[in-house]
């Protein structure tokens, strides 16, 4: 059985060979939250502190629990979307925004988080709320920047198109991020794959690398005959250099083999497969193979409020249910330590600190 002492001073050696003598769940939750870790997939719109929303929606509890969270699988990946709305319906003003955005970087800090990349859709926010595009950036990141002069987190913005609103509210998107560019690192394209080919937003994504925004996508994330090939098209048409999900992949080794060979990293989000409907059990979860292919893997929440769940559970879910070594995890670690588009500078100051 290993102590987090001995993980720690493992780790301050570079030496992830911990596999040999580890046991598997020799660890509790608690000692899960206390590793240094980065996130580099997790939605704004879906961690919004649950007390503070039963505050505002003037709910108990256990109400609001019922009513924002997700605890059992539910049909579609359409059907959790629709399920963001119910938080999204008390973004009410840009106090709130302001409010939810310190306390989300107050609770990933809590679990000892230290990177973290945050984005969401202002098309989204804004077609809930009628609330200006730019004023809800300002917010979120008054929000944010407060938060990292108290607690030792480095946060950065990816924002997200979605595919499903019109080609107009997508390239407004896209207008506004490169207005921002200098707090949005990446942008990102979310929502159903199926019906919304990425061909689409070639010219849009072009024009954002060029302006020196990196991309993300969601892909490969729901269960259909296409999602490999979509994960490609992503790579391909996009220019991801990181693919949001991607673990439909494991269905098709010609992929698998391309997105190894150009070390593409995957941000994959177990329980969130599990809840959306795309995978059907945590054990079996494709995170193991995909790491043991070669495949650059990273470990996410995506929606930890939405969900009920922290990175320290996904975590604890890899190696007590998937039966990863810890040293293999660690190894996921430095992966998103590396792939996060955070600049070196400020990714070394807090890691260190
Ligand atoms: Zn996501």
């Amino acid at each position: 059985m290993f102590s987090i002492s001995e993980i720690y001073s493992s780790r301050a050696k570079s030496d992830f060979s911990l596999s040999q003598n580890e046991t598997l769940a020799s660890l509790n939750y608690m000692d899960y939250r206390q590793f240094k870790k980065v996130e580099l997939h997790r939605h704004f719109e879906a961690c919004a502190r649950l007390t503070s929303l039963a505050e505002m929606a003037n709910m108990g509890l256990q109400e609001a629990a019922t009513h924002f969270q997700i605890h059992h699988p539910m049909k579609s990946l359409e059907e959790v979307i629709q399920r963001f709305v119910r938080t999204v319906e008390y973004f009410r003003s840009y106090e709130v925004l302001e409010r939810i955005a310190y306390e989300a970087c107050e609770d990933a800090a809590l679990e000892n988080i230290r990177i973290l990349e945050l984005r969401y859709a202002p098309s989204f926010i804004g077609a809930v709320q009628k609330l200006d595009f730019q004023k809800i950036h300002d917010a979120i990141l008054k929000g944010v920047q407060k938060a990292e002069k108290d607690f030792p987190i480095a946060v950065g913005f990816i924002g997200i198109i979605v595919r499903s609103q019109s080609m107009l509210e997508a390239e407004k998107s896209l207008d506004f991020f490169l207005h921002n560019k200098d707090s949005f690192l990446a942008i990102d394209l979310a929502d159903q794959e199926v019906g919304f080919d990425c061909r689409n937003f070639a010219t849009l994504f072009s024009k954002a690398r060029e302006h020196g925004l990196r991309v993300t996508c969601h892909s490969g994330e729901e269960n259909v005959a296409e999602a490999p090939q979509f994960v490609k098209n992503a790579i391909d048409i996009l220019g991801a250099e990181r693919i949001g999900h991607g673990l439909q992949i494991i269905h098709d080794q010609n992929i698998m083999q391309y997105v190894k060979e150009k070390n593409i990293v995957l941000e994959l989000c177990p329980t969130s497969n599990f809840l959306t409907n795309n995978w059907p059990d945590l054990a079996s979860h494709p995170l193991k193979q995909l790491y043991e292919y070669g495949i650059a893997c990273t470990i996410n929440s995506d929606d930890p409020v939405v969900f009920n769940i922290d990175l320290s559970h996904e975590w604890k879910i890899a190696h007590e249910n998937m039966g990863i070594h810890l040293g293999a995890i660690h190894g996921m670690q430095e992966t998103a330590y590396r792939a996060s588009f955070l600049p070196e500078a400020k990714k070394t100051a807090i890691w260190q600190s």
